[in-house]
Order: structure tokens, then C-alpha cells, then sequence
């Protein structure tokens, strides 16, 4: 048969060669439906058992998963096992064996199947994705109701390829990563518990193959590529070379970063920045950690707003930014309030249609035009803020009344959370955005009242240059070389400086290695960017000397030019020698 190439989703890196292991964890499981009166008793000892047994083995496999995942992914477990006595479960399932006479097994396949029903509707991410736990849990029930084994993944003893529809949170703990190289599975997201656990884990994985799964046979020879989220079936064996290859140099490439993963950000004369990643999900904050952020230095929360068909509500909202908190463990973690609007809409907030939605009606304009939004958000995160480390920031502010206005709403939403009596952390930083020029050429009477900058050279560059950043045609001048941007830049963080606050960089720029030197040489203090990026750039930052940086600095603002600029910068970087 001829190779074929199948198309899913990426969703942890890596390339795998090796044989398919296929999982039929979706089994027919047919009994009969009804009982008779007689039966009811013994059927409900008959659940109870189960129930033991699957408290137990929930328990059991909760430890596991402390050892070998850490405390967050134990929790999926513990949390199966705390539904398992939930008051709209188990005595539901009881329920419909007394009052309908069905089946132990038949009354949890539809009790589960409706709870996670209604999982699925809900409009949040997190929710939705407890559609899953409950599954899991009534398979569990069902399997020891039938007395029969659940395939231990934990016995696998050669180099596999895991082929299923999903695996289950359990199933994922269980895997041992020196013999199961990969997954690949028919459904699934980026941000499915199975992609989060395999990422956690460093197994390859492919998920929301489709159909394509089923036709794989047990044992046949598999290639995945985790990064580009492709699988190939019958390989030949020029393909596999090729593949064996590019394996080896991304093996070369991961070893040579590993080094900096556990590294702090630091330069060879010893000056340490903070390295933090931008997030726009409660499931990215997970990927931080596993990159070693510092911290969380932009939580975009438009896509808790984009991906509903509703305004999420404060408790919504709550439950993400608190997630996001605790799962940063203490580190800082900015979230910025909602900046909707420009290029981003929202279906049930319809904007009207504007010639330049950019200089319009948008981010922080709408929050101070309709604060019953801006409240609600900010409630939210103030109530979250009792659960970690969190400052607040707010975008496209180009005054410093803006400022103000935000600022003062704030304060009261505080004081009204802390006489309903909800607790609140006593200290959150709050600062801006810098990305609207009016604001950098102001830093210096925003720094008298803000605790800290984050430049979003995103926009700056497209306020300053008056270049659309969505349009094609004009994006030859789209540059944050320019000189004049990089004069704004270097005009905040002085102003910071002066008063002794702290400057962030949440722009596509702080993730460019060649911008390194450069903002390193301007004294930037943080550093974020999508965490894929953090350990390259550490390891660009570990080969740099601040002194040269900063005679390097001073050069490049002098020119006049973005071609100049650019020129340097990439002179500079090839004659550094590499120390690693
Ligand atoms: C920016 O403008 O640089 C920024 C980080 O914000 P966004 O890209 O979300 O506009
Ligand atoms: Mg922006």
C-alpha cells in the first residue's frame, strides 16, 4: 500500500517513529437496559460495589499522578473521584434504578451522558471540558460493573505509538514515557486534557485526526510529527530517512536549549531580566509553566469574550483568572482588561461599523464607555487576586485621564468586593500599556502614578509609523526598528527608571532574538512573549555582554534609519562569539 499522509492537530513537538498501539476504548458495551422490582436491591449493590472499586482505584491512581505529574494533573483525578459522591450524580444514578428500574449500567450511561451534555453547553472552555472527566468516571463505573480489566497503558513494554479516539485523563497518567513515544488520537484540541497532559508529560502528540484513526491497524508502522501535527502511515523508506533525520536535528536543537529551560534569563556579566509569557487561555498558563515563566506578563483576555456566545459573567471570569493565578503558583501574573475592538469583534456586542475601527471605538474607550463591562471584569479579577499574584493593566490608554478614569473605577470595585465581604489582596500593582505614542511621550507624568509600563510594540509601532497592522500593502513599513519607535521605547523606560518602576515588553518584539541586544542595552526589566520563544531567547540574552549592549545602544539611536538599525543589529549578532 502506498504511504499516507494524514493531517490533525500539533499539539505537543516532537517527531516519533514507531509502531501503532491501537486502544479500543469505546467499547459496545451492550447489557440489558430494564430489571424487574425483584432485582432492584441486589442492582444496587451491585453500583455500590463499583463505586468502591472505583473510589479506590481513583485514589490509587491520584498518587500516581502526584509522583509522576505533579499536583495540578492529580487533581483531574481527585476531581473524578469528588464527582463520584456528588449530590447530581451518583444518587441520581440510584435513583433511576429504584424509580425506572434500569439497569446499574444502563442508569449510569444515561445519568453520565446527560450531566456531560450539559458540561458541553456551557459557554467556558474549563466547563466544557468536564464533559470529559464525567465520561471517564462512567466508564469507570461501567467497566466494574462488568468486571472487567481496564487495559493497564502502564504494562506497555516496547517503543509505541498510542492510537485512540481520546484518551481519558487516567488512561494519560498511566502512560510511561520511555515506551510510549506518541499519541495519536480522532478527537481532541489544543487545549483538551489530553494535549495538556501529553505536553506536561513531552509525549508527542496528534490529535482531531478524524475518521483516519479507525483505519489504522494494531502494529503498523507510524511517523508522527507532534510540531506540524502530521501522521504518516506506511511510510517508505526514503520518507522514514528523512524523517530519522530531521528527528536527529531537532533532538540537537532541544539539547542545546534544554540547557536554558531551568536557567534564569540572565547575561554573561550577570544582569538577570524576568522572563514571562504572554497567555490567552487558562490552558496556555499551564504551557508558561512548563517553559519556566516568570510569570504571566500579558493574560489577553479578549478570548475569554470571543470564543462564547454571550458576555461571560463574573463568576466565568472568575473561575479563569483564579485558575490562571493558582496555576502560576505565586508568580506574577498581568492580566490586561478587555481590549476588543480594532480587528477583534464580539458577536453579541456589535459594534458600529467605523473607517478607522484601529483610532475608534476600542479597548479601554469601551470600558470606560460602558463600565457595567469594565466592572464586571474587574470584579472578577479582583476577587481572583486573593488566590495569587496578580496585577491589573489596562490598554490603548493615551491619557492620562483615561488613566485615571480607569484607575478610580477600580478602586471602587475594590472597596464595594470588600464590604459584600469578598476578600481581596490589599496589594495589586496596576499600570498601562505603552503603545499608544501620546502615552510613551507622556511617561514621564504617568510614571508619578502607575506601578509599571508594558510596551505593546504591536500597536506602538502602528500609531507611531501610521501603518495599518492588518494591511498587506503597507507592511514593508511596518518596523519596530524604526528610530522613531525605538526613541518612544527608550523615552519609558527612563522615565521608569527615574522613579524606580519596572518596565515590561509584551510586544512581538520582545520575542525577536535580534531585538535582544538592543533591549537589553535600554534596560528592559521584562520580558514576554509566547513561552515557545523564552528559551531561545535566554539563550541569545546569555551570550550577551550589557556593557557592549549598552555602547551598542547608544549607536543605533543615533541612526536614522530602520535599514541602519536592522544592518547593526545583525552585524553585531554575527560577530558575537558563541558561548555555549
Ligand atoms: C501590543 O499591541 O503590542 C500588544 C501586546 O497587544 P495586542 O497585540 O493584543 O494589541
Ligand atoms: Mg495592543
Amino acid at each position: 500500500m502506498a504511504e499516507q499522509h494524514i493531517q490533525g492537530i500539533g499539539v505537543s513537538p516532537g517527531i516519533r517513529i514507531a509502531k501503532a498501539f491501537v486502544i479500543n476504548n469505546n467499547p459496545a458495551l451492550t447489557t440489558r437496559e430494564h430489571i424487574n422490582e425483584e432485582e432492584v436491591e441486589a442492582e444496587l449493590a451491585r453500583l455500590g460495589n463499583a463505586k468502591e472499586l472505583s473510589a479506590t482505584e481513583l485514589m490509587n491512581l491520584t498518587e500516581q499522578a502526584k509522583l509522576s505529574l505533579g499536583e495540578k494533573q492529580a487533581g483531574i483525578l481527585s476531581g473524578q473521584a469528588k464527582m463520584l459522591e456528588d449530590p447530581a450524580y451518583y444518587p441520581q444514578i440510584e435513583k433511576r434504578i429504584r424509580e425506572e428500574r434500569h439497569s446499574a449500567d444502563h442508569a449510569v450511561r444515561v445519568v453520565t451522558e446527560l450531566i456531560a451534555g450539559k458540561f458541553e453547553k456551557l459557554s467556558n472552555e474549563y466547563m466544557r471540558e468536564r464533559a470529559a472527566d464525567i465520561r471517564d468516571l462512567g466508564k469507570r463505573l461501567l467497566s466494574h460493573l462488568q468486571g472487567e480489566e481496564r487495559i493497564s497503558l502502564s504494562d506497555i513494554r516496547e517503543e509505541v505509538i498510542i492510537v485512540a479516539d481520546d484518551l481519558a485523563p487516567s488512561d494519560t497518567v498511566q502512560l510511561n514515557k520511555q515506551y510510549v513515544l506518541g499519541l495519536l488520537t480522532r478527537v481532541g484540541g489544543k487545549t483538551s486534557h489530553t494535549s495538556i497532559m501529553s505536553r506536561s508529560l513531552g509525549i508527542s502528540a496528534v490529535v482531531g485526526v478524524g475518521d483516519a484513526v479507525r483505519e489504522i491497524a494494531d502494529g503498523e508502522l507510524l511517523i508522527i510529527d507532534g510540531s506540524q501535527g502530521i501522521c504518516i502511515r506506511m511510510p517508505d523508506p526514503k520518507t522514514i530517512e528523512t524523517y530519522q533525520l530531521r528527528q536527529q536535528s531537532e533532538q540537537l536543537e532541544l539539547e542545546l536549549l534544554e540547557k536554558f529551560r531551568s536557567r534564569p534569563a540572565e547575561t554573561k556579566d550577570g544582569i538577570r531580566v524576568e522572563m514571562a509569557a504572554n497567555i490567552g487561555t487558562v490552558q496556555e498558563a499551564a504551557a508558561a509553566v512548563d517553559r519556566n515563566a516568570e510569570g504571566v506578563g500579558l493574560y489577553r483576555t479578549e478570548f475569554l469574550y470571543m470564543n462564547t456566545s454571550h458576555a461571560p459573567n463574573e463568576e466565568e471570569q472568575f473561575i479563569a483568572y483564579r485558575e490562571v493565578a493558582e496555576s502560576m503558583n505565586g508568580r506574577p501574573v498581568i492580566i490586561r482588561t478587555l481590549d476588543i475592538g480594532g480587528d477583534k469583534e464580539l458577536p453579541y456586542l456589535p459594534l458600529p461599523k467605523e473607517a478607522n475601527p484601529f483610532l475608534g471605538y476600542r479597548a479601554i474607550r469601551i470600558g470606560l464607555d460602558r463600565k457595567e463591562l469594565l466592572v464586571t471584569q474587574l470584579r472578577a479579577i479582583l476577587r481572583a487576586s486573593h488566590y495569587g499574584n496578580i496585577k491589573i493593566m489596562f490598554p490603548m490608554i493615551s491619557s492620562l485621564e483615561e488613566w485615571r478614569d480607569a484607575k478610580a473605577t477600580c478602586e471602587k470595585t475594590r472597596t464595594q468586593l470588600i464590604q459584600e465581604g469578598f476578600p481581596v489582596s490589599n496589594s495589586i500593582e496596576m499600570g498601562i500599556m505603552v503603545e499608544i505614542p501620546s502615552a510613551a511621550l507622556l511617561a514621564n507624568a504617568f510614571v508619578k502614578e502607575v506601578d509599571f509600563f508594558s510596551i505593546g510594540t504591536n500597536d506602538l509601532v502602528q500609531y507611531t509609523l501610521a501603518v495599518d497592522r492588518m494591511n498587506e500593502k503597507v507592511a514593508y513599513l511596518y518596523d519596530y526598528f524604526h528610530p522613531a519607535v525605538l526613541q518612544l521605547i527608550q523615552r519609558v523606560i527612563k522615565a521608569a527608571h527615574s522613579h524606580g518602576k519596572w518596565v515590561g515588553m509584551c510586544g512581538g518584539m520582545a520575542g525577536d532574538p535580534l531585538a535582544a541586544p538592543l533591549l537589553i542595552g535600554l534596560g528592559l526589566d521584562e520580558w514576554s512573549m509566547n513561552s515557545s520563544s523564552i528559551v531561545k531567547i535566554k539563550q541569545v540574552i546569555s551570550n550577551l555582554d550589557s556593557r557592549d549592549c549598552r555602547k551598542l545602544t547608544d549607536r543605533l539611536l543615533l541612526l536614522d534609519t530602520t535599514e541602519e538599525v536592522r544592518r547593526e543589529l545583525v552585524r553585531y549578532m554575527k560577530e558575537l562569539q558563541p558561548n555555549e
